[in-house]
């Protein structure tokens, strides 16, 4: 582990922010930009990754430089983001450890790109032969088909992902690919019935209306008169983009036929979209659900709406269990997970959708401490150093505000749903209110309503949270309506009646032989069902971490926005970051490269020290007039406290 001088050249910043010196905010966000400004995307808090994301195609993804980085150690060369990827993959190969790679960031930061970029390191470093080489093939195709029905276009991304993504690769014990299973959390299926201003459908859409040929088309009866809040224009990039999800889907294995029954339901959510229901009229085929007054009319749109909302989300959750079925290894000896999940959000208006994705968050940002500070320690206690307790916050009550099984706040929306009686959103502000106040009262030792904030500055029907990021406001409106997620009995009980043979397979509960009367489970149940999941799967592995930041909301390159830029990396939590890391000794290092590196500082250790490099470094610290109190001795590394001794060691050996 030798510090090259890249991490410490002053002329771009300082690659490792451990060694910033002076430490806070206005110095970690300038150093961030002038390493922007020189190309340098990629920064360090130890073994972090921060990455900026550049908005432009740079010379660093070549062949050549994953040969630079390839069985090279982290500290090695300038950071980057192949550096982790190798760290990780090394140490799942020799150290026979799980990995998992957690990207988190905004939209648009650079999530899913890197996420790319890791697996196709991974990919391009490991085993090669015809069937890893099919394997590899399979797994990096599995993006583009998720991408087609996943991924949109809106204002903060081009390619915005519509869902949380978890991929766990799996290898043999030579380190080889097997095989991976795919997890997916909430797609965002409003997006089926409704785009906000400037913002489009999923790209599938667009893609089979304008790349499909009319013989395809005509086939799928599709009508190019669409409704659905679709421009039914031709996109030129879609035309060629649908040649390429079409040839995704064929290496990742799926039939022909499968392909025409994806497709066939496609076209029928595109085809809902066209339904209207207007007073005595029949619409085909609907004559139905023709309905005769204003307010039946607004429940027949509900309805539709819902109808298709709920088969596109069960269609992409098809596609992802069968890329699984594809793709899964029969067996597997290591895993190396990468999660690629939508980050904070704090919009003007929240809602229940960005309630759920800041839970996620908080849950993430919950193990990323633990996981850290494990590390920490268990990294104390080899080298036999003492172990100093290390302050920071520690967000499990806002968690626990949340999640806690009698009064958390979805357990509280869930009893309300689940409540006979009038329902509304403010029945269930109201509780809300009702109940965190009360423990307000009566808890406010155990300070964890007092995450719950209420004062009287608060917009009606509103309640706000204090996350660890931040403050944010939610609106409740919707929040009953979302976590029922209820589809009319009648209509399962229609799609399961189809001849669609696919169709009928993502309504089993319409199956009139198996009636449940059983409510299904709300939407905040299942979320926190797979987000426990997740956490428990991650828990089990050696976490690398990737923070992605935009550095503009223009999409644009050479832009840094300082305003925006620090935003992100408060709600980041970057600062507490760093502060964790450097809590304790900021800085350890092997003996031996150490003392190659100081060497020429000490008369006694230069040009050769005949002994253990420890003593080396001992003899060569004292000799420096370090004080002691500076250094701990652990049993293969020296562990500095102070970014500035070895600042003041740098400068030293620089005026050798
Ligand atoms: P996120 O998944 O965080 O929402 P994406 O990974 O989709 O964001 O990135 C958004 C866009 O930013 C990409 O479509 C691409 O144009 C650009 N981008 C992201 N990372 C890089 C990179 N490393 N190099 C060049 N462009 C990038
Ligand atoms: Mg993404």
């Amino acid at each position: 582990m030798e510090v090259k001088t890249s991490l410490l050249d002053n002329m771009i910043g300082v690659g490792d922010m451990v060694l910033l010196e002076p430490l806070n905010e206005d110095s970690f966000i300038e150093n961030l930009r002038k390493r922007f400004d020189h190309n340098e995307i990629y920064t360090y808090i130890g073994s972090v990754v921060i990455s900026m994301n550049p908005y432009r195609s740079l010379p660093i993804f070549t062949p050549e430089k994953v040969e630079e980085y390839r069985n090279r150690n982290f500290y090695e060369l300038s950071p980057h983001i192949y550096a982790l990827a190798d760290e990780a993959y090394r140490s799942l190969r020799d150290q026979d450890k799980d990995q998992c790679i957690l990207i988190t960031g905004e939209s648009g930061a650079g999530k899913t790109e890197a996420s790319k970029l890791v697996m196709s390191y991974v990919a391009a470093v490991c085993g090669k032969g015809q069937e890893v080489n099919k394997v590899k093939e399979q797994l990096l195709q599995s993006n583009p088909v998720l991408e087609a029905f996943g991924n949109a276009k809106t204002v903060r991304n081009d390619n915005s992902s519509r869902f949380g993504k978890y991929m766990d690769i799996e290898f043999d014990f030579k380190g080889d690919p097997l095989g991976g299973v795919i997890s997916n959390y909430l797609l965002e299926k409003s997006r089926v019935c409704k785009q906000p201003r400037g913002e489009r459908n999923f790209h599938i859409f667009y893609q089979l209306l304008s790349g499909a040929s009319g013989d395809t088309l005509s086939k799928l009866y599709t009508q190019l008169v669409v409704t659905l809040h679709l421009t039914p224009v031709l996109i030129t990039p879609a035309v060629s983009l649908y040649v390429l999800s079409q040839n995704a889907m064929q290496i990742v294995g799926f039939m022909e036929d499968e392909v025409q029954l994806v497709l066939e339901l496609v076209a029928a959510v595109l085809k809902l979209g066209n339904i209207e229901f207007k007073p005595e009229s029949r619409v085909n085929g609907f004559d139905e659900s023709r309905v005769k007054d204003k307010n039946g009319e607004t429940i027949a749109y509900y309805a539709r709406d819902a109808l298709a909302k709920n088969l596109y989300s069960r269609l992409f959750s098809w596609l992802v269990t069968r890329i699984n079925e594809s793709i899964k290894a029969k067996t597997r000896h290591k895993v190396m997970g990468v999660l690629d999940i939508y980050g904070f959000e704090i919009f003007e208006d929240n809602s229940f959708e960005q309630f759920i994705i800041n839970y996620c968050n908080e849950k993430l940002q919950q193990i990323f401490i633990e996981l850290t500070l494990r590390e920490e320690q268990e990294e104390y206690v080899r080298e036999g150093i003492e172990w100093t307790n290390i302050e920071y916050f520690n967000n499990a009550v806002i968690c626990d505000l949340i999640e806690n099984n009698q009064n958390g706040i979805l357990a509280m929306l869930d009893e309300e749903c689940l409540r006979p009686g009038t329902v509304t959103d403010d029945t269930f502000l109201d509780k809300l209110n009702t109940i965190c106040a009360e423990h307000q009262h009566f808890e406010s030792r155990l300070s964890k309503n007092s995450k719950f904030l209420t004062d009287h500055s608060l917009p009606h029907s509103c309640f706000r949270i204090q996350h660890y990021a931040g403050k944010v406001l939610y609106r409740v409106e919707g929040f009953v309506d979302k976590n029922n997620d209820l589809l009319y009995r009648d209509l399962s009980q229609a799609m399961y009646k189809a001849t669609h043979s696919l169709m009928r397979q993502l309504f089993p509960e319409g199956n009139p032989a198996k009636v449940n009367l059983k409510r299904p489970p709300t939407a905040g149940f299942q979320f926190k069902a797979s987000v426990g999941g997740l956490m428990k799967n991650l828990q089990t592995k050696n976490p690398n971490y990737i923070r992605c930041i935009k550095p503009n909301d223009k999409k644009a390159a050479h832009i840094f926005t300082d305003s925006l830029v620090c935003h992100q990396v408060r709600y980041l939590g970057l600062m507490e970051n760093v502060r964790v890391r450097r809590a304790g000794y900021a800085f350890r290092q092997p003996y031996e490269p150490c003392l190659e590196r100081y060497k020429m500082l000490c008369k006694q250790t230069w040009p050769h020290w005949r002994g253990p490099a420890r003593d080396g470094v001992e003899v060569l610290l004292t000799d420096c007039s370090v004080p002691a109190e500076e250094f701990a001795y652990g049993r293969s590394k020296i562990f500095i406290r102070n970014p500035r001794t070895l600042f003041t060691l740098e400068e030293r050996r620089r005026a050798c």
